[in-house]
């Protein structure tokens, strides 16, 4: 830390990704819910074809991927915002809707950027801890005078809260914010897209890093209302009007022109996750019931942190978490099923299993 650094900032603890290693034809990469699949060939080639026009600014408004998403989900093209990947919408929201009064609540287990926002935006916070079977009691966020984080399925557990317990949120909190993040939906849950049209306090988030393959691109969106999005808008065009640039616009595009190639992909990875949910059970191990692309599991005789490091030095990457309640569990991506297999093998060797 240089002596010049803001007093605000000294004891800020960034947020940390999952390792990115350097990829062999030996590296399985099962620690950051990337899709095992590449993008899609439209999605490659709207990109390439933008890259021609890179002396040119992006659209601020990401028009024609407004246009699509709204078409396709049944909105209107004012009540979506693209960012760059879901983390630049949910710390608008943070920014929009939060203030000293009204402080943001979220799970004490969830996705671990929520309390990073919160700490940069110098926010008081308050989380709410998961029951003992790590699941998200809807009923606890009820009247809480706060600005609501949910993400739904909650990460790293995949257990997500059903259509109607989300209803139930949203209607005991008619004067605050609820902020749905659906970085998950996609691999087996119900979106709430469609409630944006029955309260004007729900925001939904998601993004294209996982089900549509593209997290190197960079691309989230939310659908709101459209005072709500206009919010959004503001505080966006006054960081940062281009955020989205001109090939991750087009990547967007062409991936949502190839929406059968996202549903295929996100039916397989739903047969990968049920395949080695068995297996890992087999094996004697603990895996919570997921509704996401990852699963997480735990060995009453094998260690999470012991797992996690004996299979990175097998070239195998999953990730673990070293807070009390989730240092025993490790979260592993659903990937193909012959990294998958090769996962079990390798698993079957542990030393000491
Ligand atoms: C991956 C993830 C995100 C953010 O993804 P981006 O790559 O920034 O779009 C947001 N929320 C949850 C719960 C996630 O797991």
């Amino acid at each position: 830390m240089s002596r010049y650094l803001s007093a605000r900032y000294q004891s800020l603890v960034p947020y940390v990704p999952g390792e990115q290693p350097k990829l062999t034809g030996e590296t399985i990469k099962l620690n950051t819910n990337e899709s095992p699949f590449p993008p899609s060939e439209k999605a490659k080639a709207y990109a390439a074809e933008a890259s021609k026009k890179l002396e040119r600014y992006c659209d601020t408004q990401c028009n024609a991927l407004r246009e699509k998403m709204a078409e396709l989900y049944g909105v209107d093209k004012d009540e979506v915002i693209f960012t760059n990947g879901s983390d630049e919408v949910l710390s608008l929201c943070f920014m929009a809707f939060c203030d000293s009064d009204k402080t943001p609540v979220f799970p004490d287990i969830t996705y671990g950027f929520y309390k990073v926002f919160a700490d940069v935006y110098c926010l008081p916070y308050t989380e709410i801890p998961l029951t003992d079977d790590f699941r998200v009691d809807h009923k606890e966020y009820y009247h809480s005078g706060k600005t609501i984080f949910i993400a739904n399925p909650n990460a790293p557990t995949g257990i997500s809260l059903s259509k109607e317990e989300i209803r139930g949120i949203i209607e005991n909190n008619p004067d605050d914010i609820v902020v749905i993040d659906e970085a998950y939906v996609d691999f087996g849950r119900q979106s709430v897209v469609p409630l944006i049209h029955e309260y004007d306090n729900l925001i939904v988030t998601g993004t294209f890093s996982k089900s549509r393959s593209m997290a190197g691109a960079r691309l989230g969106f939310g659908f709101a209302s459209k005072a709500l999005i206009t919010d959004l808008n503001t505080v966006r065009n006054s960081l940062n009007p281009y955020n989205v640039n001109t090939m991750t616009q087009a990547a967007g595009l062409g991936a949502l022109c190839d929406e059968e190639y996202t549903r295929r992909n996100c039916e397989i990875i739903k047969e990968n996750r049920a395949y080695l949910t068995d297996e890992l059970r087999k094996l004697g191990f603990t895996v919570l019931p997921s509704d996401a692309n990852f699963v997480f599991a735990s060995h009453p005789n094998i260690g999470g942190k012991a797992l996690y490091e004996y299979l990175k030095s097998r070239q195998i990457f999953i990730r673990h978490f070293e807070t009390a309640r989730l240092k025993d569990y490790n979260r592993i991506t659903i990937g193909t099923r012959e990294q998958l297999d090769k996962l079990i093998e390798t698993i079957k060797e542990f030393p000491e299993a």
